[in-house]
């Protein structure tokens, strides 16, 4: 982890926080960044994993309840005793209903008991769905009054609230934790910055060019792929405010594509200002067409195609093999059915070169959700035979990770390491990444008896 320690904080980094009358707070760069360049780190204000999930329902004891490495003093000594209660009743609630949350939120809980500035910052952020969260906080406090009346019934909702709205998933962890200044930079569905957490930090690389007075920007949804109609509703449900980017107000939407009617290999993307037009042949779909298309696309979404032919089928018409849907159709094809596709290698690589050609389509620029497309090519390819193919996937997968994630961090060297030494078979491959790594090796590996207490394993990306 030695790489991370000497990344700048966020206080030390070339950046300011501003604040906008209608935007809010924003982060700005004060000086310019190149693709691949790390701007800053944070630590996790409060993190939980979600270890004790499946004990919860009848384990009653405190301790027992607890993550490793996690401190009884971090629970306020009003909740020990009856933890599992209250956690069952949180996790029942839907604006709570993960145990990494309610943790999260018991210590911040515990936080401002010890003292009442310690959540100064957090209580500054904004968050959605603010009724819900209203309501969480009555039933809660009604319920369980030594606990949550310990603080003022607005600062329980703006917990709730705060870390319903900003949570981030800890990839290397499993569980979910708050960093405080990733929630002040601005959402963009194209956006200038990605982030990767590793454990408990968080850091932020450019994935554009940035200068100096920019806004710093990160996809908060993590929405890869996904069409602009999705990804506006996933901003206004999860984070209350309808997303204008230029992506979102100005570009065609690259994962609805449609064949063109009118030339043999044009495809059509809807645009906000344009419509429906080709990108080749520059003619537009009449109004009947465009229910056409429509229809088509509804049809598929109410029935899921979920054989290679049927998606074949489906992109023969008025879909083009680029859709979202036929994307995600292939892509659920691609991890469940390896197995089944195992003894079929031509199948499979078909499959593959689909699922990678739409997505350079639909998503050419830097992306750290390529990283792992590139990586399971990679392994496809070992199981293949296809040695020369897994190193130049390997190689891509590094190249964008140096992007997206930094040259020197422990994501991107795993990937090095990888690409220099490519695994040469299924076993090595099982090997190399540990049982229960990828979920992708999961459903391959025959070998694999049972993994899920096995906690070594995410040392080896590490
Ligand atoms: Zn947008
Ligand atoms: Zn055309």
């Amino acid at each position: 982890m030695s790489s991370l320690d000497n990344l700048p904080t966020f206080t030390a980094a070339a950046i300011a926080t501003r604040t906008d009358a209608t935007k809010g707070r924003f982060v700005e760069a004060t000086s310019s960044f190149a693709p691949g360049d790390i701007i800053f780190k944070d630590d996790a204000f409060v993190f939980a994993s979600c270890d004790c999930e499946e004990l919860l329902p009848d384990e009653t004891q405190f301790a027992k309840l607890l993550d490793d490495g996690e401190a009884q003093s971090e629970y306020a000594r009003s909740m020990r005793k009856p933890f599992q209660k209250i956690l069952l009743a949180m996790v029942d609630l839907e604006i709570i209903s993960d145990v990494d949350r309610a943790k999260c939120i018991l210590k911040c809980i515990t936080k401002y008991v010890e003292n009442k500035k310690a959540l100064a910052d957090l209580l500054q952020l904004s968050h959605a769905n603010d009724e819900a969260c209203k309501e969480a906080a009555a039933t809660l406090r009604k319920a369980y009054p030594m606990v949550f009346q310990a603080v003022p019934a607005p600062v329980l909702t703006k917990i709730i609230g705060v870390l319903n709205t900003n949570s981030h998933e800890l990839e290397t962890l499993g569980g979910s934790g708050l960093f405080l200044s990733a929630c002040l930079m601005e959402h963009n569905c194209a956006p200038n910055c990605s982030f990767t957490t590793a454990a408990t930090t968080l850091w932020v690389t450019a994935i554009r060019p940035i200068a100096v007075g920019e806004p710093l920007s990160i996809d908060y949804g993590n929405m890869f792929y996904r069409p602009t109609a999705e990804r506006q509703a996933s901003m206004l449900d999860g984070y209350g405010f309808e997303c204008t980017c230029s992506a979102c107000s100005s570009a065609p939407d690259l994962a609805r594509a449609f064949r063109c009617p009118h030339c043999p290999s044009g495809v059509v993307h809807p645009c906000p200002t344009t419509g429906y037009v080709c990108t080749s042949c520059k003619q537009s779909l009449a109004p009947a067409q465009v229910e056409a298309v429509c229809a088509a696309e509804a049809a598929l979404q109410e029935e899921f195609p979920d054989s290679l032919e049927a998606i074949e089928a489906a992109s023969k018409e008025l879909l083009h093999p680029n859709h979202y849907l036929l994307f995600w159709a292939l892509d659920a094809l691609g991890l469940r059915g390896a197995q089944a596709l195992v003894h079929n290698v031509e199948k499979l690589a078909v499959m593959w070169d689909r699922i990678i050609s739409s997505m350079e389509y639909a998503v050419p620029g830097p992306h750290h959700e390529k990283t792992i497309y590139y990586d399971q090519l990679a392994q496809v390819r070992v199981i293949t035979g296809d040695i020369a193919g897994a190193q130049a996937a390997y190689t891509k997968a590094y190249e964008i990770s140096c992007i997206v994630s930094g040259a020197t961090t422990p994501p991107t060297l795993a990937l090095k390491e990888l690409m220099d030494d490519v695994p040469k078979s299924r076993d090595e491959l099982v090997e190399r990444y540990g049982t229960g790594h990828d979920e992708y090796m999961d459903e391959e590996d025959e070998f694999d008896d049972d993994d899920d207490d096995d906690d070594d394993d995410d040392e080896d990306m590490d």
